[in-house]
This record gives structure tokens, sequence and C-alpha cells, in this order.
């Protein structure tokens, strides 16, 4: 067992003081950080315990913006009426991420903030060589058992996948984080999570003593016909093989494709938009053999890693399943 300072904040600028220091982490509903530091993963020095902050919880469907607050639970975030109705697609990815008593406990900033699945990286004792825990030095999963590894956006330092679904669904349809630290500003999901690189530890772009305050999505008719696809071995409390968050808006005829949007997740070192398979597809007709045409787009540029190639066949798959379910096809 391993000694930390345990810190509970009630306010905001109580939390961002705190967190400034030095191997700190932010604690909220404890569904990722208790397990890394009971693996010896994760090892801070100071706790700050932020799920008792006040009004960082509240769920806004406004006309124009979905506003969640970093402490809104999983669970209450996917059963909301309003989200359901205005985006599918946010309800659905949570639905089918963790099980129901993770759901319960989850907060949405953390959800984002969960680190990759990586049995080498999850196991300090029995593998040392893993750039993202101890940087410079190797990658055990490139030599290893690597089926569930990345097929986009790998380096040669780091083929992990980014494990979630919910930060999917916010890549493909322009979602901002809203961040906290000095000042307040807004960084597109898309720029929020790093590729690996050659610094595969840096995973996202939040500044020493920055947190999560909310997420914002803005509300569009594509976001209205939206769907989730989650693949995986197993029917629930598993992660994705593949999946795919996809939105399709139909022009007045009823079968051109006026705007259609496309990210997948469980393939790709962070949350992964497909904006060439998109552009393929708008102003197309929706059937299924425009659909499957577009989609093998996904995968040009892929790499196997030695298990995981199943993922090439399998992406286009998911991604062409899933706009066939958005448009009602399936
Ligand atoms: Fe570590 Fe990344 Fe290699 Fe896994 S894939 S062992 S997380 S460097």
């Amino acid at each position: 067992m391993r000694s930390f300072d345990y810190i509970r904040v009630d306010q905001i600028p109580a939390a961002l003081a705190a967190g400034s220091k030095p191997e700190t982490r932010f604690l909220a509903g404890g569904t990722t950080l208790l397990d890394l530091m009971k693996l010896n993963v994760e090892r801070p020095v100071h706790v700050i315990d932020i799920s008792h902050l006040p009004g960082l919880d509240a769920i806004e469907v406004g006309d124009d913006i979905i506003r969640i607050g970093a402490l809104a639970k999983m669970s209450r975030v996917a059963d909301h009426p309003g989200i359901k109705d205005a985006s599918p697609v946010l309800s659905e990815s949570l639905w089918r991420a963790a099980s129901a008593q993770l759901r319960n406990m989850a907060s949405i900033g953390g959800n984002l903030m969960q680190r990759t699945r990586c049995t080498y990286f999850r196991d300090p004792g029995a593998y040392a060589n893993c750039n993202k825990r101890n940087p410079g030095s190797g990658c055990a999963a490139k030599s290893g058992i690597n089926r569930n590894h990345a097929i986009l956006g790998i380096s040669d330092a780091c083929i992990a996948v980014y494990p979630g679904d919910f930060a999917v669904a916010l890549v493909a349809f322009d979602a901002t984080v809203v961040v906290r630290g000095s000042v307040e500003r807004r960084v597109p999901v898309d720029r929020f999570f790093l590729l690996p690189g050659t610094t595969p530890h840096r995973e996202h772009a939040l500044a020493p003593g920055e947190m999560i305050v909310a997420v914002e999505v803005p509300r569009s008719p594509v976001l209205k016909r939206s769907h989730y696809l989650k693949i995986r071995d197993r029917a629930s409390y598993e992660f994705a093989a593949a999946s795919a968050a996809v939105g399709v808006e139909l022009a007045d005829d009823g079968h051109t494709i006026r705007d259609v949007r496309i990210a997948v997740g469980g393939v790709a070192t962070k949350p992964w938009r497909l904006h060439a398979v998109e552009a393929a597809l708008k102003g197309k007709r929706l059937d299924e053999a425009t659909l499957r045409m577009a989609a093998a787009i996904a995968v040009s540029g892929a790499q196997s890693s030695g298990h995981n190639g199943f993922k090439i066949e399998l992406t286009p798959k998911v991604i062409a399943r899933a706009l066939m379910m958005a448009g009602d096809m399936a």
C-alpha cells in the first residue's frame, strides 16, 4: 500500500489550487483511478476528491447546444429524455459501456480520461517495457499478444487503443471539451486526445492543474438521426473490438445523403473521425453498395501488428452496418 494525501474540496478554485501540485490526480467516480492505483500503474502523491463540487453535474439540452457537466454520472446522461431524443448516439454509447454499477458511479469527465486497457500497460510487475507507463522502455505489445490493439494512429512507440465509447460519439459530432484552469477554454474533442507519436505517455491536451468541467455538443439534424454500434467479444461489460458512431441526414428526396458523420472506436489510438469516408458519401444515394464502398476508405493506411489484422476487415463492416441502422435500412 502506497500512502498518498487525500484532499476533499468543495469549490472549483480550491480544486484547481490543489490540483496544480505535481503528482496529483483528480478523483471523481474513481472507476478508473482507483483501479489503476491498485494495479500500481497510477501512483499519485496527492488525490483531490472533486466529486462534491457544486454545479458540475448539470445536463442542459438547449436549442443549439447540449451541455453535460463533467460530474454527471454516465447512467444519468444515458437515460436523460432530452439526450435520447436529440442525440441517440450519446445515450447509446454510454449504455453500451461498462456495467450498470460502473455507469452509476463513473462521471462524464472521468469517462473521457480513462486509460488504455493494454494488458502490458496494466501490469507493471510483469512488464517493465511500456513506453506509455515508462517512457523510453519499449513496447511489449508489439511483439506480444496484440489482438485488442489499434490499427489506426499507431506509432513505433505505442499501439494501444483508446478504450472509451462516449468520446467516439463526441468526436463524430464536433463536440468540445470545456476545460478550467487559470482561465476557461474550449478544446475540440479531436484535438483534446493526442496521437501517441514518440510521446505515448501524453494522452490529452490538459495542462497540469487543469480540469474538465463540461462537454458541449452542437445540436443538428444529423445528430438526431444517429446511432452507436459496438461489436465486442461478449454482449455486455466488454470493450469494443470495433465500434462506430454515425449520423445521417437525408435530403428532401428521402434517399440522398445531405450530411453524414462517422467516427470509429476500438481500432485507433484516439477517438477516430473519418472525414474522408464522410466526403465520399455526401451527395450520394443511401444504399448498401455505396455505404460499403465508402466504408472501405476507413482502413486505407491501417496497419496490423499481428493478431489484430481482423480489425482491418471488421471496421468497414461495422461502419456500413451502423449507417444502415441510422438510415433505417437494417
Ligand atoms: Fe505500453 Fe502502448 Fe506498448 Fe501497450 S501498446 S505496452 S500501452 S507502449
